[in-house]
């Protein structure tokens, strides 16, 4: 027999517990098949609602079923990592508890496994049913992403994602604080198989994240995994010493040969404005790695546990 662990976290999701339960153990006859035992691990990040209850209920109703209880909201990334800290299994898969990482997709990602993939990972292809804002600044995001950093980062990847434990394990090797998990993923590396399909839209409930949570979530990204914003301040830098020098000369020049009429106070502001701007926009870029470094450095756990059942 082999152990799947399939890890789910929750944020508020209450009218999906159950559904998302019966969906997967649709795949019964699959395991039994494939002689595959599973653990479903419900990771709830401090949700409001009655998560934890519904959850409970399943756990009384089958002991395949268990529950990890955070003390408060960590993010999901925090909840991803709980819940591969806590498998015990030989693969694991990381998926929504909103059905949008459709469990029906199993058999066929494990086929892969079974060819002798170390992970088989998903992407939508399709951004259907999302504002057409936000689909558009994900793409710029994407696109940014994979120039600056040397990680490979999808576009429209999702976290579904089915990992034999050697990959596992590797994931929890980066114990950083600053968790982007698309990147941690790529930045692993391994023999990756990549399934696509259509984007479905949440069954239930509404999405956790607010076009600010998603910014937020892509400078945590970018600092993660690329230091070039830092290289683009110096260079910048670099720029204005040398413009600043060409201007000096110019002037020099030019008074020795005109004389000194006292004009270009207004060209003198718009430059004063302009170049501390750029002054405060590289410190700005400075002071995000600073603060990324100063939680890193206070080691503080990604995430606390209330309940462990
Ligand atoms: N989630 C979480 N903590 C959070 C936000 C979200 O555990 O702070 C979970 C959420 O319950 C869901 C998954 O992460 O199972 C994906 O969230 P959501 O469906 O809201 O994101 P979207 O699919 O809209 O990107
Ligand atoms: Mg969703």
């Amino acid at each position: 027999m082999k152990l799947l662990s399939v890890i789910v976290p929750c944020y508020n999701e209450e009218e999906n517990i159950r559904d998302f339960y019966d969906e997967l153990f649709k795949n019964d006859p699959f395991f039994k098949e494939k002689e595959i035992e599973v653990e479903l691990l419900y990771v709830d990040d401090g949700s409001k609602d009655k998560t934890v209850e519904e959850v409970k209920k399943l756990h009384s109703q089958d002991e395949r079923v268990h529950l990890i209880s955070f003390s408060r909201n960590f993010g999901k990334e925090a909840a991803i990592y709980a819940g591969l800290q806590k498998a015990k299994g030989d693969m694991a898969v990381l998926m929504d508890a909103d059905l949008q990482d459709p469990p029906s997709l199993l058999p066929e990602m494990y086929g892969y496994i079974e060819q002798g993939y170390d992970s088989v990972a998903t992407r939508r292809v399709t951004r259907k049913g999302e504002p057409p804002v936000r689909s558009f600044f994900a793409r710029m995001f994407y696109r940014l992403m994979n120039k600056i950093s040397k990680t490979e980062i999808v576009d429209g990847a999702r976290d579904y994602r089915l990992m034999t434990r050697q990959v596992v394990d590797a994931i929890l090797g980066m114990s950083e604080y600053n968790r982007f998990t698309k990147g941690i993923f790529g930045w692993v590396g391994y023999e990756t198989k990549w399934l696509e399909y259509e984007n479905i839209e949440r069954k239930k409930g509404e999405t956790k994240w607010s076009f600010w949570k998603l910014f937020v979530y892509s400078l945590e990204g970018i600092t993660a995994f690329s230091t070039v914003p830092l290289t683009v301040a110096a260079v910048m830098g670099a720029l204005f010493c040398i413009l600043a020098f060409c201007l000096i000369l110019f002037t020099i020049v030019k008074t020795l040969i005109f004389g000194d009429p006292t004009s270009g106070w207004p060209s003198m502001i718009c430059i004063i404005l302009l170049v501390s701007g750029v002054q405060l926009f590289c410190l700005g870029i400075v002071g995000q790695y600073l603060s990324k470094t100063y939680m890193e450095v206070k080691k503080r756990p990604i995430y606390l546990i209330k309940e462990d059942i």
